[in-house]
């Protein structure tokens, strides 16, 4: 059995051995709960909280004290911006801006308020799957409450305009959210610069523990905006009850440290073994099309379909090779929205692959990853059931 080549980055990543080392001490002699914070113990849980939430807030430009909400992942933050902030503002907005090709955890709580009053403008992207901010202008009316756009596209890892946006949004009255999961540490992300309301991150796309993540709020009184999702001791200003994750909290904050510091070095490595693998993937597989613009998407992106290879029969072959075929939380089987909202018919979605290249990956696994692939298309199209299946 081959040794294990990891190119799903954008699915998740592996814990940087730094970001572990902070954690640990949380685990044993600082296990306090920050909450109960009358003895040292808890004070000195209570501590590396707020130096983490420091730490997160100037890493992206949150210019509100109070603003860095602790959750669990981009999902819950997701979740709590858009279902906390529709029942909150008692003004009645009740129009939505949204990408066609954000994350579910973006559309399916907006979907959800599309069936309870609310109207959803779905803006279409073009090829390489970017925003046109001229059309974000357009679709705000008078009664539009949120515009929600993410910062990079988690299947082509296509980088959307934001300054742009959000000047255009600011300059409408407009508050403006942004899913940063895919972008922090890949693009340069301020929330002021970029007029950002409200932010969403999670730890572990960027080398940081699973089940840990932000909203981050750039007013000073973030419960004016939102309403609690979860109900009980009254964590985080009230607004997400629940003992806060302590070593995930400090890791989190490790992590955006670590990834800001080697943001450059690191970005011209991926980027080199991106295009590497690019290159040697075109040069070796027949039919090769590539899905979006990599040249406009983070350096480690690559997504492509392969003339006549459904991504499933693939990576039934290359189980040791960890690449995906659609969005890891569509399930690999899922139709993936966000190439069809690109353009691409349904044989090139079911043809789709993607990679993403990150921190620890060598050149060695790039090119004993394409070997295998080229190897891989060849058996498959050689299988005297190949033309009947692709008939189907
Ligand atoms: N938004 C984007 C853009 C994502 O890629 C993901 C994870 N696939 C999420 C949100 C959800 O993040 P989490 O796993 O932390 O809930």
């Amino acid at each position: 059995m081959s040794a294990a080549i990891y190119l799903d980055h954008f699915a998740t990543t592996p814990l940087d051995q730094r970001v572990l080392d902070v954690m640990l001490p949380y685990f044993r002699d600082d296990f306090g709960n920050p909450s109960s914070d009358g003895h040292h113990i808890g004070q000195r849980a209570k501590q590396a909280v707020e130096k983490a939430r420091d730490v997160i807030r100037r890493a992206v430009g949150c210019e509100s004290e109070r603003g860095v909400l602790f959750t669990s992942g981009a999902t819950e933050s997701n979740n709590l911006l858009i279902r906390g902030l529709s029942e909150c503002i008692g003004i009645p907005r009740r129009h939505i801006v949204v990408s066609a090709i954000e994350h579910k955890s973006v559309l399916e709580p907006i979907n959800w308020l599309s069936t309870h009053g609310y109207r959803v403008t779905r803006l279409p992207v073009d090829g390489s799957g970017l925003i046109d901010p001229s059309l974000v202008a357009k679709a705000i009316a008078p009664d539009t409450l949120l515009v929600s756009i993410m910062a990079v596209n988690n299947e082509v890892g296509a980088i959307q305009p934001l300054q742009e946006i959000g000047e255009l949004v600011k300059a409408h009255g407009v508050l403006f959210h942004c899913d940063a999961t895919q972008g922090i540490g890949k693009v340069p992300i301020d929330m002021s610069r970029c007029a950002i309301d409200f932010l969403s991150m999670s730890a572990h796309k960027i080398y940081g523990p699973k089940g840990v993540g932000a909203l981050c709020v750039a007013h000073a009184e973030p419960e004016r905006f939102l309403t609690p999702q979860l109900l009980g001791g009254g964590q985080e200003h009230g607004l997400r009850s629940g003992t806060l994750n302590v070593p995930g909290i400090v890791g989190l904050a490790k992590a955006i440290e670590v990834t800001n510091l080697e943001a450059d070095s690191e970005s011209e490595r991926i980027r080199k073994l991106r295009d590497r693998l690019k290159g040697r993937l075109e040069a070796t597989v027949a039919g090769l099309h590539i899905n979006g613009d990599p040249a406009r998407s983070i350096p480690g992106a690559l997504n492509v379909s392969i003339v006549g290879v459904r991504s499933t029969a693939i990576l039934a072959r290359i189980q040791h090779i960890a690449v995906s075929g659609a969005a890891a939380c569509g399930g690999q089987s899922a139709k993936s929205h966000v190439l069809t909202a690109m353009g691409l018919d349904r044989e090139r979605v079911q043809s789709a692959l993607r990679f993403c290249v990150g921190r620890f990956n060598t050149v060695g696994e790039i090119d004993s990853a394409v070997d295998r692939i080229a190897t891989e298309v060849a058996w498959i199209r050689n299988q005297p059931v190949f033309g009947e299946a692709q008939a189907s």
